[in-house]
């Protein structure tokens, strides 16, 4: 069978395979416990429900604009006033399905084949692919002093004639590093200078802890959204829990933003005016859930950072954000692919390797789920890697026997 040379470049999204496996394991009966997942388990907020709903109940559900409903439009040009400090016009707002596909259209209008896209290590998993799914070459910038947090030159010393984009994650998936403002104001001015694209990933932007607020890029360019190269992806996945409803954005110049629309057209229209509706409710409704939310996401960061500052050989840095920590295993296990998969067979506790992200002998914990799954999880993790564990582990009626050293 012959595919195409992109085809076979991509590989399947290992977040998403990871879920699988966790839905075919427990359909199974065997007692997993997720630490892996990317979604809140809130409830989506009441009024994006009701909006939903009532969208329905019209009975006609039609084509809707290939860049979003104006109603969208609108309520992301205030969020973009209340977060980003800019007056925006319908004509630099497109709506996705998803932040991924406004991700994903932002590479295509921007990306010729061989270009280069530079990004922070460690990376939310699917920039790699999506680069390559352009024809252009991802280059992954690790931090030279080995922390989550990047420096300008980490950038800089990748710069070439054929870099186009830089993307910034903060706070970030998988370590959950908020960037601070002096970082990103050097970045807006380097990619200024070097006229490249910014994509500013901010996904997480009010998934943050520690009294930390989001802040805007925008703040440090003098230019118009009209005359910048900065484009802004967020959506509700995370914030109001509504990762199923598959509605994300982009904020950019006119230009950049009509040439997404164009592609997006082509690819899959607009997305379902329903789930439209829905985002609209979240955005204009009640906003206390992403208050709730984010205060049970930090105390959950708390409870994972003592759970794992107990096990010995760990090493952990506080996430500033998000609901992902980004710990070092490596003492027990360089392989993260081979320790993530021992762990599932062993003790059924899921994880995501580092080695996805561009750091191996890390695992991605999330604390999303709920704090029984986390201290049970981590708990049976310190039973499969410390050699000095008792040999047997019962999980409910069920007898683990260690068969390892
Ligand atoms: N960016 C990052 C960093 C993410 O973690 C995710 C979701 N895992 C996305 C984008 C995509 O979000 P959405 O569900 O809105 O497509």
């Amino acid at each position: 069978m012959s595919l195409s040379q992109i085809a076979r470049s991509i590989k399947a999204s290992p977040t998403l395979a990871l879920n699988e496996k966790a839905a075919i394991l427990r359909e199974k009966g065997d007692p997993v416990i997720h630490l892996g997942g990317g979604e809140p388990k809130s409830r989506a907020p009441m009024d994006a429900l009701l909006a939903a709903v009532n969208s329905i109940n019209t009975g006609e559900v039609r084509y809707a604009p290939a860049d979003g409903i104006p109603d969208l439009k609108k309520s992301i040009i205030r969020y973009t006033e209340e977060y980003y400090h800019r007056k925006v016009n319908p004509e630099n707002v497109i709506a996705s399905s998803g932040a991924k596909q406004a991700l994903m259209v932002a590479l295509q209008a921007i990306l010729n084949p061989q270009d280069e896209v530079i990004f922070p290590v460690p990376y939310w998993v699917s920039y790699p692919d999506m680069i390559k799914l352009c024809g252009a070459i991802p280059v992954p910038a690790p931090a030279e002093d080995g922390t989550f947090y990047p420096r300008l030159k980490d950038i800089e010393m990748r710069l070439g004639s054929y870099t186009k984009a830089v993307i910034i994650n903060s706070p970030n998936n998988p370590s959950g590093a908020m960037y601070s403002k002096e970082f990103i104001a050097e970045v807006v001015e380097f990619c200024e200078k070097k006229d490249l694209y910014l994509i500013m990933d901010d996904i997480y932007h009010r998934l943050v802890f520690d009294g930390k607020k989001p802040f805007s890029c925008y703040d440090f360019t003098k230019l118009s959204v009209e005359n910048s190269k900065i484009i802004v992806i967020n959506g509700v996945s995370k914030q109001y829990a509504m990762t199923g409803f598959r509605i994300g954005w982009a904020v950019g110049n006119k230009k950049v933003i009509e040439a997404m629309a164009n592609i997006q057209g082509h690819q899959t229209s607009g997305p379902s005016v329903v789930l439209q509706k829905a985002a609209v409710g979240a955005l204009n409704g009640i906003q206390s859930s992403v208050e709730s939310l984010r205060v049970t996401l930090e105390n959950n960061r708390n409870i994972l950072i003592d759970l794992l500052g107990s096990f010995t050989g760990v090493k952990v840095a506080k996430p500033d954000g998000t609901f992902y920590c980004f710990a070092d295993f490596s003492a027990y296990e360089k392989d993260s692919n081979k320790l993530s998969q021992f762990l599932i067979d062993k003790v059924m506790v899921l994880t995501v390797p580092g080695k996805e992200f561009g750091m191996d002998g890390y695992l991605r914990i999330s604390f999303c789920g709920t704090i029984k799954d986390m201290t049970e999880g981590i708990e049976r993790m310190k039973w499969a890697l410390d050699p000095n564990s008792p040999n047997e582990l019962y999980i409910g009626d069920r007898k683990l026997v260690r068969d390892w050293s």
